[in-house]
């Protein structure tokens, strides 16, 4: 069967014209690009979009298949086996391929997610190669220890690659989340297969096609788009499959947990929600602290799992800061994502649109003040009015709640210890900003803040090299940097009996 894909960007008045060809709609499986199972082909209409293409949907059959060619890769296949410097120079010449090609990917990735073409090009691309850069420098430096135990013996220990890795994820940064996952699980010589989001299939099977040119061994990287329930579950509750990586909500995080504890304990990592706290405090910049909330909220239409999407601002500076905030607000260019100047473009779909409205109504109803914004941007399309709510209280909905959507919230706070105390109290925990001028309010907050990332006088710093992960309810594990090999990585102990040693 098919999925039908429309652009969310073409949900605009004047119709655009697509900037890309779409080439790659077949699942890509042991090197080849091949037709679903099942060939019941749908074609779903949507009164705002414009056909993009027809995407094969993958289903159990297709996992199945795609799991058994990743299996053969790595049980029998040239990848673990080359030297990793072999896997290395694959990595880089993939990387030196996606730059040379960089501007049909951006516009793919904005045609598909209805982000700015100019974003896509200015961040996703290069943070894209640079990823598998940084991967492709840490092959060949995956290496044990020697252990100096009590006892005649020689231990060493030995890092394999744990074999076939599942991964699974969201839409909201189709480009980086791949990179993410496949870069070092590729670099530790696992072979992977890999289930895009529904929404948005079509970067991921392009960049793979280049991953093949660069001399990919047929096998190691699997791509089957598809439903989450279907082909998603299929890949997390596989026998074969010997480690999942998973990035999307809170609740799916659970069921695929849940799936992997109930087929063969395969472990798993988890990038799960957020809803990061934006601390400002009574000596910083207001200025400054301004545009870095608006960009910590508002960047890709506010779908980020680290948005910062509790504003917390010091009581002194607050009125100021509204003011500000508003007005910036007011200003940011809403539009068709493919022109010069647009920040902010759709939503991804209609679903994502409704749930977003559906929170701007209940933080009317609950009493908080709409400073700018709160429906939708013109008659057409899944865009919505870059919205500022003042006067936020800490158990309304809107201040709970991933709302993922161009939404901010503004709540007035007195002290540090109030602030901390309160940005605490959520489930989630995954990323915290904190905008002072004075060192040691800094300090204290990097450490009692509950959060894997605290950004100080700064946000959304996505380097390869830092990690990237959730305390409490936003995940298990850590993405990226040196943190990440280790998700790819078995840990073997290996003990020697040593006779007659010189010394011990
Ligand atoms: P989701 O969790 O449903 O989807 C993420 C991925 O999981 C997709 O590839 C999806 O197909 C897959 N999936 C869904 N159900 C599955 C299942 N039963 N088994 C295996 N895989 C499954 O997220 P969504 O519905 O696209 O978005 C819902 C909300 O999730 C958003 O509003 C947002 O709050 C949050 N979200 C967070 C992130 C993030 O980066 N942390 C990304 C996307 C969405």
């Amino acid at each position: 069967s098919s999925i039908s894909r429309f652009s969310t960007a073409a949900a605009l008045e004047e119709p655009i014209t697509p900037p890309v060809k779409v080439e790659y709609t077949k699942l890509l499986i042991n090197g080849q690009f091949v037709d679903a199972a099942s060939v019941n082909s749908t074609c779903v209409n949507n009164i705002t979009g414009q056909l993009i293409a027809d995407v094969a949907e993958g289903d159990i059959e297709d996992v199945n298949r795609a799991v058994s060619a990743a299996r053969k890769a790595f049980d029998e296949g040239p990848w673990p086996r080359m030297t990793a410097y072999e896997r290395s120079r694959i990595l880089l010449r993939f990387a030196d391929l996606v730059e040379q090609h960089a501007d049909e990917i951006a516009a793919l990735e904005a045609w598909d997610n209805g982000k700015p073409y100019e974003q896509a090009t200015s961040d996703e691309i290069p943070l894209f190669i640079r990823l598998f850069r940084y991967y492709a420098g840490w092959a060949d430096k995956i290496h044990g220890l020697t252990i100096q135990a009590d006892g005649p013996h020689h231990v060493e220990t030995l890092h394999e690659p744990i074999g076939v890795a599942g991964q699974i994820i969201p839409w909201n940064f189709p480009l980086l989340m791949y990179s993410w996952k496949v870069g070092p699980a590729l670099a530790c010589g696992n072979t992977v297969v890999l289930k895009t989001a529904e929404q948005t299939p079509l970067s991921a099977l392009y960049v793979s096609k280049l991953f093949h040119e660069a001399g990919l061994p047929p096998g190691v990287l699997n791509i089957v788009s598809g439903y989450g329930p279907s082909a998603g579950a299929a890949l997390a509750s596989h026998m074969d499959v010997d480690k999942l990586a998973f990035t999307g909500s809170t609740e799916t995080g659970k069921i695929v947990l849940g799936l992997a504890a109930k087929s063969n304990l395969k472990p798993v990592t988890l990038e799960l929600g957020g809803k990061s706290p934006f601390i400002v405090c009574e000596d910083a910049n207001v200025d400054e602290a301004v545009d870095l909330a608006h960009a910590a909220l508002f960047y890709n239409q506010g779908q980020c799992c680290c948005a910062g999407s509790r504003t917390f601002v010091h009581e002194r500076v607050y009125d100021e800061f509204i003011e500000k905030a508003k007005a910036r607000a007011l200003k940011r260019v809403v539009g068709d994502p493919f022109k010069k100047g647009v920040e902010q473009g759709p939503q991804v779909d209609s679903e994502q649109f409704d749930k977003i409205l559906k929170y701007i109504r209940s933080g009317v109803d609950s009493g908080a003040t709409l400073e700018a914004g709160g429906q939708r941007f013109g008659s057409n399309g899944y865009y919505i009015q870059p919205t500022v709510f003042s006067n936020v209280q800490d158990d309304m909905l809107i201040a709970k709640d991933e709302i993922f959507g161009p939404v901010q919230s503004i709540l007035k706070f007195k002290d540090t210890d109030e602030v901390i105390r309160r940005a605490n109290a959520s489930h989630f925990g995954l990323a915290a900003g904190v905008f002072t001028q004075n060192l040691d309010t800094a300090n204290r907050m990097t450490r009692a803040l509950k959060a894997g990332t605290v950004w100080i006088n700064c946000f959304d710093v996505f380097d390869a090299a830092i990690p990237f992960g959730g305390y409490k309810m936003s995940g298990h594990g850590r993405e990226k940097g040196i943190y990440s090999l280790h998700n790819y990585l078995q840990v073997k102990a290996v003990v020697t009996r040593l006779k007659n040693p010189a010394w011990l």
